[in-house]
């Protein structure tokens, strides 16, 4: 029996109706499990800029290195666009991944055949597809510095520095061998080796790693170009992905577009290990979708499986997690949808009604 303290930060747009999905989750595994999850509740991004002055509240963050792991809904908006780059949504985000320094980030891409239909590529292209891209999400060229835009003489310059310390790039490797260990056993290093020499080195410590503690593990490197092809035209030949911070923002993308929508994935950003204890954030990989707020039509889903990730990773409640993946997988089967992955034969769910259906089938497996 457990008890675990949960950090909700539902943030902006769509991120509260969502995350409340995950609350009546939560509440139904309660009343069914001796494991106990207790929800808190904090401010990030816009809302918490228009109540604080920050889009990242000191109480957020003590919040945050208190609790057993955290749920992130969504942060930005247009109300915000227009505010300092220091104080936009966007920044809460990013200054939590520093602050717990996060620098695993994890993005299944997982096909449910249900869905297979959804995807702009052929059926059998993308059918049981099922890859983990592993990003570094705190180094490389998003924090490098020099950075800025400068005005010179007579011209004006935007900079932007790459830059990998051996350190940086071991431990997320570390990070991702023991994740292939655990699957297929093969691992694709992408980095662009033929022309950065931050990812030359990203390379040969990759490999070094391989030579020295996981010598079982298929290590493939592979060009980013070639990477973002292949991704399109033989997606079934990647199970785990290793790359840097700018590599993995866009060939995530790409994944998510063979699964059909961006409103199906989810992510986990880890940190490292101490004395027993890892910070850990769950999150949608879509944003905040101000276009449909307010208006309990999105798709809870990437949220939910966020959530199984969090059981699975953080609390090492595997069979939960796998139940819930199953009751989603139930309802797609009977035509159930989102208006965002529906067709002609679906039965169009509102986000809560989505939510209970997810829950029925879960009751119904127990
Ligand atoms: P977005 O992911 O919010 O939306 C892109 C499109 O996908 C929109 O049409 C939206 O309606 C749709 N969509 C996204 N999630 C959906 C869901 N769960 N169900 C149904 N449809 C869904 O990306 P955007 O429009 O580029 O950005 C909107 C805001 O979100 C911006 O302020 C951006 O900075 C922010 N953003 C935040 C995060 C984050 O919090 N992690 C990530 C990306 C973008």
């Amino acid at each position: 029996m457990t008890n675990n303290n949960i950090l909700i930060l539902p943030g902006d747009g769509i991120g509260p109706e969502i995350c409340n999905e995950v609350i009546k989750l939560n509440n139904f595994l309660n009343n069914n499990s001796e494991d106990k999850i207790s929800f808190s509740n904090a401010l990030i991004g816009g809302i918490a800029y228009d109540k604080t002055g920050s889009p990242l509240p000191q109480e957020t963050i003590k919040l945050a290195k208190e609790s057993d792991a955290i749920l992130l809904g969504a942060v930005g908006g247009y109300k915000w666009e227009e505010l300092d780059i220091s104080l936009r949504p966007e920044k809460g985000l990013l200054s939590i991944r520093k602050e717990l320094d996060l620098f695993a980030n994890l993005r299944p891409a997982i096909v449910f055949n249900e869905l297979a239909d959804s995807s702009a590529l052929k059926k059998e292209i993308i059918s049981d597809l099922d890859i983990l891209i592993i990003r570094e999400l705190t180094g490389g060229i998003y924090f490098g510095e020099p950075r800025g835009i400068y005005t010179k003489d007579d011209y004006r310059e935007g900079i932007n520095t790459l830059r990998y310390t051996d350190k940086e790039i071991i431990r997320i490797a570390k990070v991702a061998f023991n994740i292939a260990d655990k699957r297929k056993k093969i691992l694709c290093s992408v980095d662009k080796a033929n022309v950065l020499e931050s990812t030359e080195l990203w390379r040969e410590e990759v490999q070094k790693i391989r030579n020295s503690d996981f010598s079982n593990i298929h290590l493939e490197h592979m060009y980013v170009d070639n990477a973002a092809m292949q991704l399109i035209s033989n997606p079934k030949k990647f199970d785990v992905i290793l790359t840097t911070n700018m590599f993995g923002d866009i060939l995530s993308d790409i994944a998510a577009t063979l699964t059909g929508s961006l409103g199906m994935l989810p992510s986990a950003s880890l940190g490292e290990q101490h004395n027993g204890k890892m910070y850990a954030l769950y999150e949608p990989v879509h944003g905040s979708a101000p276009d449909i707020a307010g208006k309990n039509i999105a798709n809870p889903i990437a949220m939910i499986l966020s959530f199984a990730m969090m059981l699975e990773i953080s609390l090492n409640r595997k069979q939960d997690a796998d139940n819930i993946r199953k009751s989603i997988q139930n309802v797609l089967s009977e035509n159930f949808r989102t208006s965002d992955i529906s067709s002609s034969k679906s039965n169009i769910v509102s986000t809560s009604e989505m939510g209970d259906l997810i829950i029925k089938k879960l009751s119904d497996e127990l």
